[in-house]
């Protein structure tokens, strides 16, 4: 479970520590209550613990629950309070909408490639899983999008599901976090030969047992009303969203009780759902880089990845964005979340209708350089 634990907890306390300690003293009590709030996460050493952790995260990231219980809760000056934290986290994970002429300066004459998470970026997060569908402009930006630059859908889903929702031949799908990845099925561009045979499974033989504890969790988790066990085919989910709270931790401990048995899986938490994933080395993070490569970027300079996302397993894309020192890291969040993206959009509908009209603007922008410059 080690490799959870870097999931959970960034570098960035440190980084706002020390940004407080050199900005405007309004900075430093919020910087210490959001360095507080993720510190939280640190101390896990056995199971029980790991478990509220993973519980306490959940709650962390559902942003509607956090907010009004937390102003229930305490009536003196919080609504202020929260909105301090928030203004301090956007100085340092500014909106993306904010931040145009830099990312324009940066990407400028640069082959962009857009990778984009399903669930709360794509589409809005859904009480029911199988109906988290993408609106009709969303998919017409998208193909526009597609026509442009290679673009990627990189999600915890089965690929297979993801496609059902996006319906799109012409881009790269890696579903099952990264564990199942594969090519356009249609030609972005009719006059160029395209890599149809592009498909990586590095977790194939994990297959039957995913399949198995699939099974297990069907039957152990029937007596929680709401649970819900989705199959991703390399990996699996069990969603929180319908259940009450009130049994969360008896659920995830459900959970983790059948995980013991199957140590070549591990546990993971996301928004209001536990993942179960082989504890091979692969995320989303190796899925961007191997996509990248197979674009034949590997070492290059000429490139500039865009990745947008909203979730805790979208930080190892955005770390290796970060090594790279390449492209940008995009969170899609309302509340202030310790992330290594380095810009933020507040939601699916302000990814939508903004951010994909900016991409078109960017490559127009790319071509015009071009023109003048060469
Ligand atoms: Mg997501």
């Amino acid at each position: 479970m080690t490799n959870h634990e870097s999931n959970v907890v960034g570098p960035d306390v440190m980084l706002i520590a020390l940004a407080a300690s050199i900005s405007n003293t309004p900075l430093i009590p919020n910087a210490a209550v959001l360095g507080e709030l993720l510190l939280h996460h640190h101390h896990h050493h056995h199971d029980t613990s790991k478990i509220n952790n993973l519980i306490d995260s959940m709650r962390a990231s559902s942003p509607t629950r956090t907010r009004s219980s937390s102003l229930a809760n305490n009536n003196n000056n919080n609504a202020s309070d929260n909105q301090d934290t928030i203004n301090s986290w956007m100085l340092y994970h500014p909106s993306a909408l904010n931040m145009f002429d830099q990312i324009v300066y940066n990407m400028k004459g640069k082959k962009i490639v857009t990778f984009l998470d399903y669930d709360g970026t794509l589409s809005p997060i859904v009480a029911d899983p199988d109906k988290a569908f993408m609106t009709k402009k969303m998919r017409g930006t998208l193909k526009d999008i597609a026509r442009h630059f290679p673009t990627a859908i990189v999600t915890g889903r089965c690929r297979d599901k993801v496609y059902s929702f996006v319906k799109l031949a012409e881009l790269y799908y890696a579903g099952s976090h990264g564990m199942d990845i594969k090519g356009p099925t249609k030609s972005r561009n009719p006059n160029k030969g395209n890599d149809k045979a592009l498909l990586c499974q590095p977790a194939s033989k994990f297959l039957p047992m995913i399949e198995e504890v699939y099974k297990i969790l069907l039957e152990k988790t029937k007596c929680v009303p709401g649970a819900k066990v989705e199959n991703n085919k390399f990996c699996l989910s069990v969603h929180f969203r319908c259940v009450d709270e009130k049994c969360w931790a008896a659920l995830a401990e459900q959970v983790r009780l059948v995980l013991n048995e199957y140590p070549k899986l591990k546990l993971t938490q996301g928004r209001k759902v536990l993942e179960i994933r082989p504890t091979i080395k692969w995320d989303k993070g190796k899925a961007l880089q191997f996509l990248l490569e197979s674009l034949g970027y590997e070492n290059s300079n000429d490139v500039f990845p865009i990745y947008i996302g909203d979730d805790r397993t979208d930080e190892d894309a955005f770390k290796v964005l970060r090594n790279r020192g390449q492209g940008i890291g995009i969170l899609v969040s309302r509340v202030p979340k310790d992330t290594e993206a380095s810009y933020t959009l507040k939601d699916p509908v302000e990814a939508s209708s903004k951010i994909f009209l900016l991409l078109l603007l960017f490559n127009f922008i790319r071509k015009y350089f071009l023109v003048l410059f060469i």
